[in-house]
């Protein structure tokens, strides 16, 4: 199902990046509003923290994001990683642009995002594995929350209906 992640997390900063490095991942494609902080806020030290963690664990970042330059820039520099702006997510061509920055491929790839409709789709089209995070605060953009609306109908469809799962996936992202 297009609009199903392959696993869920409460928080990007729950991730064990050296378990994800255990099970094949290489790099890491990050969309940055309400994944990595709250919609148009800066890098905060948290952030810059994170990415240290995650290329300390041999992995390759790259935001994804379907905002502009002047947004994207300046945060990718913050943390030290790769970036993709005005990527048109949900469509793959920035999914496939951020494999070819980080020299990965679908399988050792993973996205992490917190919509359906851009994120966890964007990865579907691209045919690699995705994290959907739970948004780190309500308020965002009106059109974001209309989209909240069918997305809490799908997000309950993911908890409830029977799926193939990636237990290696779960297994490293679970149990720290
Ligand atoms: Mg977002």
């Amino acid at each position: 199902m297009r609009f199903f992640p392959t696993a869920d997390i409460s928080s990007v900063y729950q991730i064990n990046f050296k378990r994800l490095y255990g099970i094949g991942i290489r790099g890491l494609i990050f969309d940055i509003d309400n994944t990595l902080v709250e919609h148009d806020a800066p890098a905060d030290e948290g952030t810059v923290r994170l990415f240290e963690t995650i290329r300390g664990a041999g992995i390759g970042t790259c935001l994804l994001s379907n905002n502009q330059e002047k947004r994207v820039k300046p945060f990718a520099e913050a943390v030290g990683s790769e970036y993709v702006f005005k990527a048109g997510k949900p469509s793959p061509k920035g999914c496939r642009e951020a494999m070819e920055i980080m020299h990965t491929d679908e399988e050792s790839t993973l996205l992490i995002g917190d919509q359906l409709f851009t994120d966890v789709w964007c990865a579907y089209n691209a045919g690699i594995r995705s994290v959907l995070v739970s948004r780190i605060a309500f308020h965002e953009r009106f059109w974001i929350h209309l989209k909240r609306i069918p997305e809490a109908l799908l997000l309950l469809l993911y908890r409830i209906l029977p799926r193939r799962r990636d237990r290696k996936l779960e297994e490293a992202l679970y149990e720290n």
